[in-house]
């Protein structure tokens, strides 16, 4: 006799139940030769659908073997099974097994995706099957629209989607009335006519007197086998062809635009669930854009304000970095070490600052301003020009002369707009300054105030004069070059510890400010990262949670899915797509609100924003991860499924 197609040997069932085992399948012993129609009967509680579920590869066997084509089942892995169920194998179920958000033409081709055929050969097949079982007026009928007689002839086109030269039918009539039974058996007639193998599962002895072989179960066993021969039914279907490829590893790309497909259709079945999780995503994205923004801003702000005070200077300040004073109580930075620091080496300019606060009036107005003493230099070494007349001079300095440069907002204030102050006199303290020049604007400092609401002086007047002291609070040193600011700081500090004879001073350098804003920007921006990715944490959660509902309430689809030949990794990748492609749109969304939050933060705050790229390309990229990391526990959970089951699942 010429090899089985299938053959059971001593095949054995068991299931765990309670704290025992209960066998279903003891002992069967079975051979069905390509071309057979095969019925099994037995009492229900027989074993009839485990046998079938064995037989179908959706199942092992507790012991025994099972050969398909003489190859031992035991040494297939799971893709393997897979494709073997895809390919080899369909199932007609008594309960259908359709999916009841898709159409007949999309529920038949389902196999044809995870053998890898493009999405428009599949549905021409799928039409031509439909059309073969006289379902061409129900191609894009929903199975609640189809009455039961037409659904099962649904499940058969997608049972013969992928040619299937054998069909597993469970009692597929059982839930018809008798002439939409007739109809599927008729079918499945003229299929063992036009060439396939049979399989039959049946109560019915009439049905199971069409069959070519009836096999009886009692209690797991086989207790008769007997063979017919059957009447025989004019051939009427014809199996198209074009059955898609066998290949153990289809084409990535067809499965993937089915599990996209799938996720669009899911999210938007259920659009609330959907946008409530994805808020979670959106919010995270969009407040670390939108903070980002408004702190790339800000940073630039304060980088613009240093570089305009000059990041070629050094800024020399009275006193220890700590509490400690001169210890000997000798006045540090005094007019003595001016030509010590600009006959230096590399030194354009040394400019001393001492402040004090003044009173300044002109005409019956008066002003409380904060005066600077200082030296002709200031504005080259400042980098501040004046916006008319000149600043005091060398020898203005030199000859303690009462000449004033005002700060803008304080010549406006004092001064009516229809008159120069230049050459005018004005009162500071209880001396007539005469006002030489007038600054430009320098608006308001990094900590706050007004930089325009500033008088300068001589240093020797305002000494003599207004503070009644010698010393400075700050000198100024201009650098030659920048890159000469650390051997400047060295040798400033050199010469003044040996003229002070002790360090009784600080020495800064915009430099180091430079890199100090930086670091507190670096700071700010760790500390929103931190807030972004405690956000996407929350989010990734509720998306992790939604997919595991998902998961929960589709598991019956995800048997079906398995039944027809999924690999769990198509599994996989669908569930996986559902919860990235969330956490994408989510992001995208985050993005555009961020953008938007900046600007409107920009505009209502008369902030300085900066939106670049990267940061929104960082969110929305963290938001795709979130999707992935977060995704993958419930998607391995439904790809690690049992078909059998996930099928028997309400
Ligand atoms: P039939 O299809 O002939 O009605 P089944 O093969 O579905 O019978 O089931 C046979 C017996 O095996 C039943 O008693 C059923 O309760 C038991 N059974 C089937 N599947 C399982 C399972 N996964 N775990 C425990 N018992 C099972
Ligand atoms: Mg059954």
């Amino acid at each position: 006799m010429s090899q089985a197609l299938l053959e059971l040997w001593q095949v054995r069932r068991e299931f765990p139940s309670g704290n025992g085992r209960i066998t279903v399948l003891r002992d069967i012993c079975l051979s069905i030769h390509a071309g057979e129609f095969l019925a099994v009967m037995g009492p229900s509680g027989s074993g009839k659908s485990t046998l079938m579920n064995v037989l179908g590869c959706l199942d092992r066997p507790t012991a025994g073997s099972y050969r398909i084509n003489g190859i031992d089942t035991a040494l297939l892995g799971a893709d393997a099974l897979a494709q073997l169920r895809r390919n080899t194998f369909g199932f007609i179920f008594q309960r259908y097994n359709l999916m009841a958000d898709l159409s007949a033409v999309e529920n038949a081709a389902i196999p044809a995706v995870y053998a890898g055929m493009p999405q428009v050969r599949r549905t021409s097949r799928a039409v031509e099957l439909l059309k073969q079982l006289g379902l061409g007026d129900r191609l894009h009928h929903r199975p609640s629209q189809l009455s039961g007689g037409q659904q099962q002839r649904v499940s058969i086109a997608r049972a013969l989607m992928n040619g299937a030269p054998t069909i597993l039918a469970d009692e597929p009539t059982g839930a018809l009335d008798s002439h939409s039974g007739e109809e599927v058996l008729r079918t499945l007639h003229e299929l063992h006519r036009a060439g396939h193998t049979i399989v039959l599962i049946t109560h019915d002895e009439q049905i199971a007197q069409h069959a070519g072989r009836i096999i009886r179960l009692h209690d797991g066993r086989i207790v008769a086998n007997r063979v017919r021969t059957a009447g025989s039914v004019a051939a009427g279907v014809v199996v198209p062809d074009n059955v898609p490829p066998n290949s153990a590893h289809p084409p990535a790309p067809v499965v993937f635009a089915e599990a996209l497909s799938m996720a669009l259709r899911s999210l938007v079945h259920n659009r609330l669930r959907t946008a409530l999780t994805m808020l979670g995503i959106v919010i995270g994205v969009a407040s670390v854009v939108a903070m980002l923004a408004v702190g790339n801003g800000a940073k630039k702000e304060v980088l613009e304000r240093i570089q305009a005070m000059g990041t070629d200077l050094l800024d020399i300040k009275r006193g220890l970095a700590a509490v400690r004073g001169s210890s000997r109580g000798v006045v540090t930075l005094t007019p003595e070490d001016l030509p010590l620091l600009s006959t230096l080496p590399g030194v354009v300019a040394a400019v001393p600052e001492s402040d004090g606060i003044a009173v300044i009036r002109y005409g019956n107005k008066d002003l409380q301003v904060p005066a600077v003493g200082t030296s002709e230099t200031f504005p080259e070494v400042r980098n501040w020009p004046l916006q008319s007349g000149t600043f005091f001079t060398s020898a203005d300095v030199t000859g303690y002369r009462l000449v004033a440069a005002l700060g803008l907002s304080v010549a406006q204030e004092l001064f009516p707009e229809d008159e120069s102050p230049l050459g005018k006199y004005v009162m500071i303290g209880t001396a007539p300054f005469q006002v030489v020049g007038v600054m430009s604007s320098k608006g308001v400092s990094s900590r706050g105030y007004d930089l325009d609401y500033q008088v300068w002086i001589p240093y020797t007047t305002a000494s003599s004069l207004l503070f009644g002291r010698r010393y400075f609070e700050d000198v100024s040193v201009k650098v030659t070059n920048a890159s000469l600011m650390k051997p400047v700081e060295q040798s400033i500090h050199a010469v003044l510890v040996r003229s002070h004879g002790e360090e009784d001073f600080n020495i800064r350098n915009m430099a180091d400010l430079i890199d100090t804003a930086n670091q507190t920007q670096n700071t700010f921006t760790n500390l929103l990262g931190a807030v972004a990715v405690i956000s996407l944490i929350v989010g990734g959660i509720g998306v992790m949670n939604i997919t595991l509902v998902s998961v929960t309430e589709r598991t019956r689809e995800i048997g079906i899915r398995m039944a027809v030949g999924a690999r769990s990794f198509d599994v996989l990748v669908q569930f996986l797509t559902e919860a990235v492609v969330v956490c994408a749109i989510g992001g995208i969304i985050g993005v555009v609100l961020g953008v938007a939050g900046g600007l409107a933060t920009s505009q209502a705050m008369g902030w300085l924003t900066v939106i670049s790229a990267t940061p929104c390309v960082l969110a929305f990229g963290c938001a795709f991860l979130t999707g992935l990391v977060f995704g993958f526990l419930p998607a391995r959970k439904a790809a690690r499924l049992d078909p059998v089951e996930a099928l028997a699942r309400d």
